[in-house]
């Protein structure tokens, strides 16, 4: 099967197995990766994974580990060994682990992406002085990334906002995976700043991660295509 050109990846955010495939049966494995985060994967487990690879699809294992570094390497490894197409970090766990979780990936010749989550998009000014940090989220975002830049890690989740200024500082080809993502005319759930994805792929995102406009949506293959169509035309899609 061919791979997604395509730079979307779909959070499947389903409470158990049967309804992420249920999901998953709906969409093209060629033309999208999908997300499993920590309560599919708390619930369903590795089968899961085994059932979405099964299905042909990339997998990326959003589980953020932190932990010593060992611990990391450890479960990056068996990510890995599960056959995920991508795995992520806290940066904040420090150039050792993330050094460790890299180093384990390429002893054992996993080709497994490895990226770091920098600042959790949850988090303001103020939730960064209370855990001691003085600091606006945007520069301990660029500090972060750097760190994990020097680490050898292949980029970070980020907001949309922050592509461009990591562009800048870590190169065109440092993966920005960036969830926030609303096409224009959508709801826009939970979720506060927004981007289109047109808007965050020119502010140089990689792939974007997006949930319910797609999975929510009746026809979500056509809500797939009908975001793609964005991406392709020059003009504005806001
Ligand atoms: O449905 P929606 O498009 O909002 O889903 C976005 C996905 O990206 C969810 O899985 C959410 O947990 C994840 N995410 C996010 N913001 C972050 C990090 C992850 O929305 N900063």
């Amino acid at each position: 099967m061919s791979l997604p050109a395509s730079p979307v990846i779909i959070a499947l955010d389903y409470p158990s197995m049967d309804a992420a495939l249920c999901m998953a049966d709906q969409l093209d494995p060629s033309r999208c990766r999908v997300k499993v985060g920590k309560e599919l994967f708390t619930r369903a487990g590795p089968s899961v994974l085994e059932a979405l690879h099964g299905r042909g699809f990339e997998v990326f294992l959003d589980l953020k580990f932190h932990d010593i570094p060992s611990t990391v390497a450890g479960a990056v490894q068996a990510a890995a060994e599960q056959g995920v197409w991508m795995v992520n970090v806290h940066a904040s766990g420090g150039r050792r682990m993330m050094e460790a979780a890299r180093e384990r990936l390429e002893a054992n010749s996993l080709t497994t992406h490895l990226i770091a989550v920098t600042v959790l998009t949850s988090m303001e000014r103020g939730d960064m002085v209370g855990i001691g940090l003085d600091i606006e989220p945007i520069d301990q975002v660029e500090r972060l990334a750097g760190l994990a830049n020097s680490c050898g890690l292949a980029g970070v989740v980020c907001s949309p906002q922050e592509s461009s200024r990591l562009r800048e500082t870590c190169g065109e080809t440092f993966f920005k995976v960036t969830p926030g993502i609303r096409p224009a005319c959508s709801d826009n759930d939970d979720q506060r700043r927004t981007y289109t994805p047109k808007e965050a792929m020119d502010a140089g995102s990689t792939y974007l991660v997006i949930g319910r406009p797609i999975t929510q949506a009746k026809d979500p293959m056509a809500a797939l295509m009908g975001i793609e169509k964005t991406l392709v035309t020059d003009s504005p899609d806001r």
